[in-house]
């Protein structure tokens, strides 16, 4: 047995005592989407004891890898983020894919960029500096969501007087996305292919305005034997390394904590140390930090169960209406993207880098 199917016999004899916090639970109203319940399902059926139809096919699919159930988990072994992976890399194998994923690869392979995602974009912002020191990754989800990031951060550079670059339109996927969905073969090929290019560069460090995809650099790509040859920085840490000096602000905001940044990062400080550094009123949710909520935008569940997804962002949406802020600020375009369509006019929502920007004397 390997360790992730011993994992999975393991949790689904707990207590369950993550089920709480389980966004895919509280969002389907279903026991069988709990943690516990997936695991039971994904042991059975590797097992040969559980017969793979829809509801059970679909069950390993209905988790947006949100690691809230690892934050509270004790048992040695049980990664539920690692084992549906595995599930879904087998439903891949025998032919048995969730039909969204199968779509999902042929857009991919024949576009080169993912769903929703505009080569434009990333060409657009193209900055080639061979004296740089810092690459730019400006990621397929800022290309997608939020490209004001993008804008910011270079603005930012400039005001610092730091040499960075970017890609442009040769920046391809991660393979994060890949990688959720079960497609390991696809998203080593597209890992090693943007490694390739990353390594060849003669940058020292990589900016990633993406915690997801700096996650995964750091993470997922030595999993899937990649090698990445620099240094990898998340957006919020760039931000917070040189001093900047803010123009005051006497807003009220809250901080909506990405799972990749708080959970898989586990950095939730230096965003509320920024955001206290330009005087705004920080307000916290109940769940912040390594326990916020999530959008609902990670590990492949708007390809697979988009309405489950959209429930779990309005979720994230109404608890951060509640408090009553100006605005909500976040570090990651997907979660920026998703809480907009979510809270339309009602409350807005930016990225913290395109907040500060508007925040920085000009000799900051
Ligand atoms: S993930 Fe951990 S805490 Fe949650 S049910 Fe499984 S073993 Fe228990
Ligand atoms: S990672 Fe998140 S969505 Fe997936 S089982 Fe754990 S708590 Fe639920």
């Amino acid at each position: 047995m390997s360790s992730l199917q011993q994992g999975m016999a393991a949790c689904s004899t707990c207590p369950k005592m993550c089920r709480h916090v389980c966004p895919t639970a509280q969002g389907s109203v279903r026991e069988s989407r709990t943690p516990s319940a997936k695991s039971t399902m994904g042991h059975l059926w590797e097992s040969g004891l559980l017969e793979l139809d829809d509801d059970v096919r679909q069950a390993f699919y209905d988790c947006c890898h949100c690691g809230l159930c690892l934050t509270h988990c004790e048992v040695e072994g049980v990664h539920l983020i690692a084992q549906t992976r595995h599930l879904r890399a087998r439903l891949v194998e025998q032919g048995a894919a969730h039909p969204a994923v199968l779509d999902w690869a042929a857009f991919v392979a024949e576009s080169g960029v993912l769903p929703g995602v505009s080569r434009d974009v990333l060409a657009h912002h193209a900055q080639p500096d061979a004296g740089a020191r810092s690459l730019i990754l400006m990621g397929m989800a800022a290309a997608r969501w939020d490209a004001d990031v993008i804008a910011a951060v270079l603005a930012q550079a400039a005001q610092r007087g730091e040499a960075v670059a970017t890609l442009g339109g040769a920046e391809t996927p991660t393979g994060g996305e890949a990688w959720d969905l079960g497609l390991e073969e696809l998203a080593k090929q597209q890992a090693q292919a943007l490694a390739d290019q990353l390594n060849e560069g003669p940058w020292e460090r990589i900016i990633c305005l993406d915690p997801a995809d700096a996650l995964m650099l750091m993470h997922g790509w030595p999993l899937l034997g990649v090698t990445l040859t620099k240094a990898v920085v998340a957006l919020p840490i760039w931000l917070a390394e040189n001093p900047v000096y803010f123009v005051e602000t006497w807003e009220r905001v809250a901080f909506h904590d990405p799972a990749p940044l708080a959970r898989g990062l586990e950095e939730t400080e230096a965003p509320r140390a920024l955001i206290r550094a330009a005087g705004a009123e920080l307000v916290e949710p109940l769940y912040h930090g390594r326990e916020g909520r999530c959008c609902g935008g990670d590990g492949g569940l708007p390809v697979t169960n988009p309405a489950l997804a959209d429930a779990i962002t309005a979720e994230s949406a109404r608890e951060l209406l509640r408090l009553g802020v100006d605005r909500v600020l976040t570090a990651c375009p997907t979660c920026t993207g998703r809480l907009r369509l979510a809270l339309g006019d009602a409350l807005p929502v930016e990225d913290l880098s395109v907040w500060m920007l508007r925040h920085i004397h000009s000799e900051g």
